[in-house]
């Protein structure tokens, strides 16, 4: 047996809430903040002889994930029951699809702080999330269910075991989350329950006699609600793993235990055992005989695909290399797609991406901040705000007039940045023998400014920068008054 280092072998199953008004079978309402059970019917609520209808805008989101995943979608796609009892689940079966998936064979690309890495994707499917159970708490001996959840639509994500660490783990599980946000699949708040991750792991111990991989058994960790707790769980359970074997590596066999599920306690920071998995079997996978299998149609995943959006990791490569923006930019400016539309709209207004991507960062940014309102709320469209962008590229106004008299106008006021320039006279002069007069001005009544400045005290030019275009009402295009009084001191 080769003595070589473990490597951690990783897949994750990541389920999502698809953004849908109503259930994957029913018409009740999805909804996180009502009343316990005020979002039931008896097709959720599993009574006898009702009947599902698949829900279609859910099949819609299905594709457009599966397809920016690049997943193949084989064509037919059938519903199967997968039968467990629990109490959150009332007709006993959960409607899944188990040997013909939605989606197949796709892959994410992450960036992870050891560089780029392409993570498989074997599978993406639907099916219906179950209800919530809760514990009473401080000794009360009942527990009580919540079925507004039951029917919820939810994807099914299966990577590869492509992933080999818990930062790995983690980046992938928050490349995922915020490709569906872009792609308006899903809102996926981990809090609410709308996004939930299940690393398997285990540990490639070298290769038996026939050089087949050997692998430590799975460990599934369940319902993991925060990209925190699948790196945590992850770092915990690759030790564990490690620990085990290396007690003793000679005597180590694969049989000792199967597959195990484990649940992660977060305050504690530790993986408890909660049954040893279940196989496939287990599950009584049959066809759901209420649903027939469908074929979704060709030029409808077409149309599906002509919507989806430039990918954020697409965009940001673009700002970078085609735009030259710094790495953090270029992330800030693509993280959110209302965002990187509202970017792209006004670089394309202004045809400069550089420049709009500072007016971006240093403006847009920084009054959302303080007014904590997100860029759908922003009062003025890229137009309009590319109006003022131009103004200052053309130099009819400078940066710092934009910036702090016009746009303040346009927010309080809604008029454009032309109306508030030409009203309030505040368009910069460029008249060289006028700006020549006043840094004349300046210079005779800051003699001693400019006697510091030429016996080498650099920092005076800039208050005699400040004091022109202070005399000049600051409409005075900063160029041409450097210009001038650089001539002026250095002659
Ligand atoms: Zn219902």
């Amino acid at each position: 047996m080769s003595a070589a280092e473990p490597v951690p072998t990783i897949g994750l199953e990541v389920h999502m809430h698809l953004k849908t008004r109503t259930k994957m079978f029913c018409g009740c309402k999805v909804e996180y903040d009502v009343r316990p059970n005020s979002n039931v019917c008896p097709v959720c609520l599993g009574m006898p002889g009702v009947l599902p209808v698949m829900n279609g805008k859910a099949l819609e989101l299905a594709v457009r994930m599966a397809l920016a995943l690049g997943c193949t979608l084989p064509g037919l796609a059938k519903w199967d029951r997968k039968h467990y009892y629990y109490p959150d689940l009332p007709k006993n079966y959960q409607i899944s699809e188990y040997d013909q998936p939605l989606g197949v064979k796709g892959c994410l690309d992450i960036e992870t702080s050891q560089g780029p890495r392409r993570i498989g994707i074997i599978r993406v499917h639907l099916e219906e999330d179950a209800g919530k159970l809760m514990h009473a708490e401080g000794g009360g001996n009942y527990s009580v269910v919540d079925l507004n959840r039951t029917g919820t639509p939810l994807l099914e994500i299966v990577s590869e075991p492509d992933v080999h660490g818990a930062e790995e783990a983690r980046v992938y599980a928050e490349t995922l989350r915020q490709l569906a946000v872009y792609l308006g699949v899903g809102d996926c708040n981990m809090q609410l329950g709308q996004m939930r991750c299940e690393p398997n792991i285990s540990l490639c111990i070298g290769a038996d006699a026939q050089g087949k991989p050997r692998y430590t058994p799975i460990s599934e960790i369940k319902n993991l609600n925060s990209f925190r707790s699948v790196e945590r769980a992850v770092t915990f359970e690759i030790a564990r793993h490690r620990e085990e074997y290396e007690a003793d590596p000679a005597g180590y066999t694969l049989e000792k235990q199967g597959k195990s599920t484990r649940g992660w306690r977060d305050d504690e920071g530790v993986s408890f055992l909660q049954r040893s998995k279940e196989e496939a079997h287990d599950y009584r996978y049959f066809p759901e005989p209420d649903l027939v299998p469908f074929v979704p149609d060709r030029q409808w995943v077409e149309e599906i695909r002509r919507t989806i959006p430039d990918l954020p990791e697409i965009r940001r490569r673009r700002l970078i290399n085609d735009a030259g923006l710094s790495e953090y930019d270029a992330g800030v400016l693509t993280a959110d797609r209302l965002i990187a539309d509202y970017h792209e709209a006004l670089a394309e207004y202004v045809r400069d991406a550089k420049m709009a991507a500072n007016w971006m960062m240093q403006d847009v940014m920084q009054i959302l901040n303080e007014r904590k309102i997100a860029i759908s709320e922003f009062p003025l469209t890229p137009q309009a705000f590319g109006d003022l962008v131009n103004l200052v590229a053309s130099a009819v106004i400078n940066r710092n007039t934009a910036r702090e008299v016009v746009l303040p106008r346009m927010l309080a006021t809604g008029k454009s940045a032309g109306e508030i320039v030409k009203e309030e006279g505040l368009a910069q002069t460029s008249d060289e023998s006028a700006i020549e007069a006043i840094v004349d001005q300046v210079l005779a009544t800051n003699a001693k400014i400019a006697e510091d400045y030429k016996g080498g005290k650099k920092a005076a030019f800039g208050r005699l920068m400040g004091e022109s275009m202070k005399a000049s009402s600051g409409k005075a295009n900063p160029q041409v008054v450097k210009a001038i009084l650089a001539r002026k001191l250095g002659g």
